[in-house]
């Protein structure tokens, strides 16, 4: 027998990939036998439609919901993603790959890219540093093999995320969750009541006349935040100073060669491109500052670089950099674009959804709403997205790339604690995760190297070990994951054996 308290119904607003990630997580994980899951969503409205890129906690997430990984690779036409290959961001012809996984091993508890510091100052032929990392050289020779559990082999440190198809990847998870009780309702809010005594929302009119009551809403309404923003008024924090991408235009291409098992991240005028490689067709997209660029010129760019005949017509997306000043007030949680967003440079959203959906059911109120859960939530949300703008926008900062929008970022005021992380690293290569970063050092190494920062000395703790004793073992290990990375089958083998998606019916 549950707690009287126990929440009834809970009200999903919105369809779009936060608001089936939710039911799905909320179908799954708050089985509590008494608690309704409702999700409302209208045909009428479409879903933002893009959305394709993960990062590797999307395996842990779809496994917590027991989801066989071949089936959904199939079902959403999905491809590996071994890390990000970034085109031109450092200069025009510079490229350096942010891998997943971990650079070489620490030796006697420094870490590795220490020792390739000190034997490249000391003139030793060690390479390049992404010739250490298993998913990096993975990506390079376009092979894949899942990790090898046995955590002595250089195999154990493959990490991958996955691309998929947005539409796709929402259609099988409306599946998954209407299989476990979610009841979905088709309609247009039109309106949202607040009760009067203190704010909580009440119920969800509908343009028919219907009315949806609730203990807790989820608002996934996108961009137009429909609950958190327009009924209760919880203001945006604008980051468009740091951050000032404002506008995308993505466009599908026919596939004209086997999918790559990276995103590559090409450096435009004002902006990037993106190339997501899925199955049965490719991913395309230009985000751009409006100030440097107009939507005319972005669109001749786009079309004039992607490979293969376009499948649709560029569609075109606004937005504004930033976050709600509160991810949950009152009974209303925000996830997805209506909670906030960050350009896809790094492929947080979709991760942003599953982070807030799993702490959301670590954390779920009952229905006397202890301001303690909403609190925690929003500190814990809060920090997490500070963390990533930093690391976005490092990307922007460190370069060397000239021209109006480039100068700009170059020479913008960064977060202090940005400037901190930046200025540690570069005097001696420390780095420390704080908190529940969802970037570690491996990523903030792979990138603030990738960008041209480099730090000035190595660890002095790199000097208790032997010279040439660090070095054989440097090369070993080098070695050993080159030679790894060559016996793995193609991408495209691991594909056709493990998850072949049907060919896309038109
Ligand atoms: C250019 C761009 C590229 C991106 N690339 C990536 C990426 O590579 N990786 C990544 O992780 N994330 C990416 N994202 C973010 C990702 O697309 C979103 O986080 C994700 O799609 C979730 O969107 P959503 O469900 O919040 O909103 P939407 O997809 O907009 O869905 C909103 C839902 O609300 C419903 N709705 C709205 N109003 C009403 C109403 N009045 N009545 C009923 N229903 C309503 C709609 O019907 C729809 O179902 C990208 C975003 C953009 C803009």
């Amino acid at each position: 027998m549950n707690s009287p308290h126990t929440l009834s119904h809970i009200v999903i607003a919105g369809g779009g990939t936060a608001g089936w990630v939710a039911a799905a997580a909320l179908s799954r994980l708050t089985n509590n036998g008494e608690t309704r899951i409702t999700l409302v969503e209208s045909e009428e409205i479409r879903t933002v439609g893009v959305g394709e890129a993960t990062i590797p906690p999307i395996a842990m997430f779809l496994r917590l919901l027991g989801i066989d990984l071949s089936e959904f690779m199939r079902e959403t036409q999905a491809t590996i993603k071994l890390g990000i290959e970034f085109e031109g961001w450092l200069r025009e012809g510079h490229r350096y790959i942010h891998p997943f996984g971990d650079y070489g091993r620490d030796i006697n508890a420094v870490r590795f890219y220490q020792y390739w510091l000190k034997l490249r100052a000391f003139g030793k032929d060690v390479g390049e540093i992404e010739e250490y990392c298993l998913a990096a050289m993975a990506a390079r020779h376009q092979r894949f093999a899942p990790p090898d559990p046995d955590p002595r082999t250089v195999q154990s440190s493959m990490a991958y995320a996955f691309h998929f198809d947005a539409a796709l990847y929402a259609a099988y998870l409306r599946r998954y969750s209407e299989a476990r009780g979610v009841r979905r309702v088709e309609g247009k809010i039109a309106d949202v009541t607040l009760r009067s005594e203190d704010g909580y929302v009440s119920s969800l009119k509908l343009a028919d006349g219907r009315e949806i009551e609730g203990d807790l809403f989820i608002d996934c309404t996108g961009f137009r935040a429909l609950l958190i923003g327009k009924a209760m008024g919880v203001p945006y924090v604008d980051w468009s100073h740091w951050l000032p991408m404002n506008s995308a235009l993505a466009v599908q291409s026919e596939r004209v060669a086997d999918p790559l098992p990276y995103t590559r991240s090409t450096a435009r005028p004002a902006g990037w491109q993106w190339t997501i490689p899925l199955q049965h067709r490719t991913g395309n997209g230009h985000v751009y500052c409006s100030d440097y660029m107009n939507d005319e010129d972005a669109g001749k760019i786009l079309l004039a670089s992607i490979s293969g005949r376009p499948l649709t017509a560029p569609s075109q997306l606004r937005f504004t950099t930033g976050r709600r000043a509160e991810f949950w007030s009152r009974n209303v949680v925000a996830l997805g674009l209506s909670s906030g967003f960050m350009e896809p440079l790094e492929s947080t959203s979709i991760h942003f959804i599953q982070a807030g959906v799993t702490k959301l059911i670590a954390l779920l109120p009952d229905k006397r709403f202890n301001p303690i859960e909403r609190d925690t939530y929003n500190r814990l949300s809060i920090m997490q997205f500070e963390q990533t703008r930093d690391f976005l926008i490092l990307h922007y900062k460190a370069t060397e790339r000239t021209g109006p929008f480039w100068d700009y970022v170059r020479n913008m005021d960064i977060p202090d604690t940005l400037a901190q992380k930046i200025e540690l690293f570069r005097s001696n290569g420390r780095l420390f995760r704080f908190e529940d970063e969802l970037f570690g050092e491996a990523n903030w190494q792979s990138v603030l190297m990738g960008q041209g920062i480099m730090p000035e000395r190595w660890d002095p703790m790199a000097d208790a070990l032997d010279v040439n004793v660090v070095a054989k073992q440097v090369q070993g290990i080098r070695e050993a994951v080159r030679e790894t990375a060559l016996r793995l089958p193609t991408h495209q083998e691991f594909l056709t054996r493990f998850c072949a998606a049907p060919e896309p019916v038109d």
